[in-house]
């Protein structure tokens, strides 16, 4: 395995500057398979069991590389690192905000959307997931405004519905109705406000948008909004 300085590999990971780091090892903070580490300058072999070998302050360590986050988005809450009000960074914890490689939204859910939103810092993987050529099934529920007029699953279903702006038509998308007003949409693609402008295009205005699944990975039923998980490498394995 390649080896990594204590001090840059935790400094990465959020837990402080390098000088900080220095000043938890020097206070006893630091330990690997129960040892003190004292001096963070020591280098030790970079492997993902260290999770489980080193502890921070008597916490085990956050996992070194290759998270992936599974968040039951809130309503009200931006995928975004940069703009003003409420990012979804902030439901997790703070030192991960200073992780490199960073976290970062496998795509993005509206402000307004509800439901599985994934995250990761691992650009191999979130790369995979949003490429059109993985065809990744994603289930939105919509309540609409209005009541369907039974034209919608055909026109979706076809290939040929071309939203305002956009020069290729959508890849077939299948409709399942729950009710005259409500609705399971599975799209594979993940185009700008795409489900809200598919229901825009028949006449008719989303109230309400919730993600249930993508790929084999659906969201618990009993899972709070603002809660996350992370993911285990079966549940990883879901998703293609
Ligand atoms: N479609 C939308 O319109 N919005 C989302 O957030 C996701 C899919």
């Amino acid at each position: 395995a390649p080896t990594t300085r204590v001090d840059k590999l935790l400094s990465s990971m959020g837990y402080g500057s390098r000088n900080e780091i220095k000043q938890m090892a020097k206070a006893g903070g630091i330990t690997l398979d129960a040892a003190e580490i004292r001096d963070v300058t020591k280098r030790i072999p970079l492997t993902s069991d260290l999770t489980g070998r080193m502890e921070i302050n008597g916490k085990a360590l956050d996992p070194v590389a290759g998270m992936v986050i599974l968040l039951n988005k809130p309503l009200g809450i931006t995928c975004s690192h940069k703009e003003d009000g409420a990012l979804v960074y902030d439901l997790l914890p703070e030192r991960w905000r200073r992780r490199t490689p960073a976290i970062s939204t496998v795509g993005r859910l509206d402000k307004q959307t509800s439901g599985l939103l994934l995250l990761t810092d691992d650009g191999d993987l979130l790369h995979r997931i949003i490429s059109p050529k993985h065809c990744i099934k994603k289930t939105y529920r919509a309540k609409l405004a209005r009541p369907l007029d039974g034209t919608e699953g055909a026109l979706f279903a076809s290939g040929q519905l071309m939203l305002n702006h956009e020069t290729k038509p959508l890849a077939p998308a299948e409709l399942e109705v729950v009710s005259e007003t409500e609705v399971l949409v599975h799209v594979t693609e993940g185009r700008y406000h795409q489900v809200r402008r598919m229901f825009a295009a028949t006449g008719n205005h989303v109230e309400d948008l919730h993600r249930e699944r993508l790929g084999g990975l659906s969201l618990a039923e009993n899972m709070p909004p603002g809660q996350w998980e992370l993911l285990g490498e079966a549940q990883i394995d879901l998703i293609f």
